[in-house]
């Protein structure tokens, strides 16, 4: 066995839903945002119609999901913020305006911790177990950061399918990872101009069952990463309802939050040797914040993200 799942069960399965509003925009895109209502409009899609439909979903489903919430939608959309609280979902930190991290230096990064972290706790009462970076753009000092700010996992890197640690000179971190093909946005999210085809919900899940029909045996753990204003169209949360009424009919699959996967990976009967082996969080930055960086200068013509 690949990894060792509670009770038996061979894999686990997450959905995620990141939480923007238009913080990203406003992050990216400053000038812009300023101006077009057009690009806002599209983003408060997801406070005003997409999180209540995923709420819904999840409330028929029986299903608790992970959120995770930048400060900036804490403030400006406390109301659908504190809905998803009390239906009992799982809540993680997402950055403040959803700063790229690539854009920070250490001391920018931590201030934005602070600021974010704060938020988070006046105006949710909620203390983060877990951290998504935004746009999943982690530098090499971000794990150090999250284990000082007490952090128990972060969810943004993909260096396994399975849970996996990092370590760090504050001591190892928990990584609960996720993966581009397991993400919405590169899949119907469009942009004008980009080249990229909006997706066929059906042809999505076809994709997603089968990364999970091929994972279940591997003992992954399958973390879906949706944003409300992408997923929450009314043709894509009736494809999650498929995906996950069908995943069900697995067995020994563990549906739950990445909090409980964190919690699990670390408590767990000691695995030896350890299955997913360790990372040191000094690798070479990958070169997605170079992309993200040039579509910033390029006025978002490339197919950004979120
Ligand atoms: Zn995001």
């Amino acid at each position: 066995m690949r990894y060792r799942w509670p009770d038996g069960k061979q894999s686990a399965a997450v959905l995620s839903f990141d939480f923007d509003a238009e913080s990203g925009f406003y992050f990216r895109e400053p000038e812009k945002a300023r101006r077009s209502l057009g690009d806002l409009e599209e983003r408060r899609f997801g406070p005003r119609v997409g999180v209540d439909r995923i709420l819904r979903l999840l409330d028929r489903l029986k299903l608790r999901a992970s959120f995770f919430i930048p400060g900036w939608t804490a403030e400006h959309h406390p109301a659908e913020c504190l809905r998803i609280r009390d239906a009992g979902h799982e809540i993680g930190a997402h950055g403040n305006v959803h700063e790229a991290l690539g854009f920070l230096d250490e001391a920018q990064e931590e201030r934005v911790m602070r600021e974010q972290l704060d938020i988070l706790q006046s105006r949710l009462g909620v203390r983060p177990a877990g951290y998504r970076s935004p746009s999943w753009d982690v530098n090499v000092w971000t794990p150090a950061l999250l284990k000082r700010h007490g952090f128990l996992y972060d969810s943004s890197l993909m260096g396994n399918d399975v849970p996996y640690e990092i370590d760090t000179p504050e001591g190892p971190l928990t990584e609960v990872p996720v993966q581009w093909l397991l993400d919405d946005a590169p899949l119907f999210r469009h942009v004008y101009g980009a080249t990229n085809a909006i997706a066929d919900p059906g042809r999505v899940l076809q994709m997603w069952s089968k990364e999970f029909a091929a994972m279940h045996p591997e003992n992954g753990c399958f973390v879906l990463t949706c944003h409300p204003f992408v997923s929450g169209r009314a043709s894509r949360i009736a494809l999650l309802e498929d995906l996950v009424t069908s995943m069900r009919r697995t067995r020994g699959v563990w549906f739950t939050t990445c909090e409980e996967v964190a919690r699990w990976h670390a408590s767990r009967p000691a695995a030896k040797p350890a299955p997913a082996g360790r990372a040191a969080a000094t690798a070479p930055r990958a070169s997605r914040p170079a992309r993200a960086a040039s579509s910033a200068r390029s006025g978002g013509r490339a197919p950004a993200r979120r």
